[in-house]
């Protein structure tokens, strides 16, 4: 790729991770601001112990002590600044500039100590120490690292002018100053391009780990639920079915299962149009998925038809639950028809603890249902397994128990 479209990439790419780079910087400031301090200290200790008969000597060394006194001041209140923004969350403002800032006050700040050790030695590492110690602990956006290292070889290069007259070594200290620069801004390049490359990639992780979360999820509703309704399709609710079934052996418990099914739905699809009837449909799922339990099953098991398993439910409690439920479909009109849709029933209970097939329990509530049609809809019948045991009216009152 030609070099101005790479840099637009890198500027584009720059600008996406430099959030992430500014929190990562602080987390470091938080650390290494302490260790200079530390260092501070030290020298502090070191250079205001120190004493000469010399008196320019002895000027340079408090001129030091006093040096690292105030970088040791400046930079505690980084630390503190740097944990104040963490704790905050700060991620804007002008505190956003404060790792570019620091940079700058460490890269002035060595200047100066340089520019001080020329009055007992010609060496320039406190410069060097500095950028490339910058270099290393910041990440820095590499227009801003190059902004600042320009800025602090300039620097350095015209004091270095005030301190010598010396020009082979003027010379070299400030062509050695170019070479750590350079390193400097080398450094800093590739650990921010390392750093973006990586920040990216992980956020392309993620982003690609959501999309497969999303897509997995869809692919099980799809594969559990029914489309129009919602409620669970006929496979999954045989599968949790069973499930249930033989809970209920093991541990004994009373267990429930209803059929539901519109009365004259075709008429309903033939006068007012098969959408009319989706909606019907959903309106039905819709009130009867209020009505049960969290823990219930329900499920659209055919076209018009519904079933519902109702786990730890005697058969008292479910038949009641069924007759309410068909009450209150027959009691709230729906909207497209502007009348209720009325439905019957078929209950299925068989005795508590016993081992009973799920093809059973289903044949004998689709028996219940049949006999609920026959005896005029929009009715229960509840069928004790292997016994039928009631029937209610529209009325909602037992008024018939059959035994075979
Ligand atoms: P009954 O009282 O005896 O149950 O009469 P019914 O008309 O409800 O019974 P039948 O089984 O004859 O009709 C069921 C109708 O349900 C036929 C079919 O067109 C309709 N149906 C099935 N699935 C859907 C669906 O997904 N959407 C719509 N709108 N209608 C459906
Ligand atoms: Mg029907
Ligand atoms: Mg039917």
């Amino acid at each position: 790729m030609p070099l101005p479209q790479t840099l637009s990439r890198w500027s584009r790419e720059d600008t996406q991770v430099q959030d992430s780079a500014f929190r990562r910087n602080l987390q470091v400031l938080g650390v290494a601001a302490w260790a200079l301090v530390a260092l501070n200290v030290l020298h502090v200790l070191v250079f205001g112990l120190l004493r000469f008969d010399d008196p320019v000597r002895s000027a340079w060394a408090q001129q030091i002590a006093w040096g690292h006194g105030v970088m040791a001041l400046l930079m505690c209140g980084a630390g503190v600044l740097a944990r104040w923004c963490r704790a905050r969350r700060v991620d804007g403002g002008a505190l956003r500039f404060l790792p570019e800032c620091v940079s700058v006050l460490v890269v002035a700040w060595a200047v100066a100590l340089t520019v001080m050790d020329q009055a007992i030695s010609r060496s320039i590492s406190p410069f060097v120490n500095a950028v490339v110690g910058v270099a290393i602990v910041f990440l820095l956006r590499p227009r801003s690292a190059l902004v600042i290292l320009v800025a602090g070889w300039c620097a350095l290069a015209w004091a270095l002018g005030l301190t010598t007259d010396d020009r082979a070594l003027l010379a070299t200290n400030r062509m050695n100053a170019a070479s750590a620069c350079v390193l400097a801004l080398l450094v800093s390049v590739l650990l921010w391009r390392h750093f973006a490359q990586a920040e990216l990639l992980q956020r392309a992780l993620a982003e690609s780990n959501r999309k497969l979360e999303l897509q997995r999820a869809e692919l099980e509703k799809l594969a559990t639920r029914d489309p129009l309704t919602g409620l669970l399709n006929r496979r999954e609710f045989v599968r949790q079915a069973e499930q249930e079934l033989a809970r209920a052996r093991r541990l004994g418990g009373s267990l429930a299962l209803l059929m539901v099914d519109l009365d004259h739905f075709k008429a309903v699809n033939d006068h007012f149009g098969h959408p009319a009837g989706d909606e019907v449909l959903r309106h039905v799922s819709g009130l009867m998925a209020q009505a049960v339990r969290g823990t219930d099953l329900l499920a659209r098991f055919g076209g018009e038809e519904f079933v519902l398993l109702l786990p730890d439910t005697p058969a008292d409690h479910a038949l009641h639950l069924a007759d309410k439920l068909r009450q209150r479909l027959a009691g709230t009109p729906v909207a497209v028809l502007g009348a209720p849709v009325t439905a019957s029933i078929g209950l299925a209970c068989p005795p508590a603890g016993c081992a009973v097939a799920l093809d059973d329990l289903l044949r004998h509530a689709d028996l219940a249902l049949y006999q609920a049609k026959r005896a005029g809809r929009n009715r229960t019948v509840a069928a004790e397994v292997p016994v039928l045991a009631a029937v209610l009216p529209s009325g909602g009152h037992a008024v018939e128990t059959e035994s075979e």
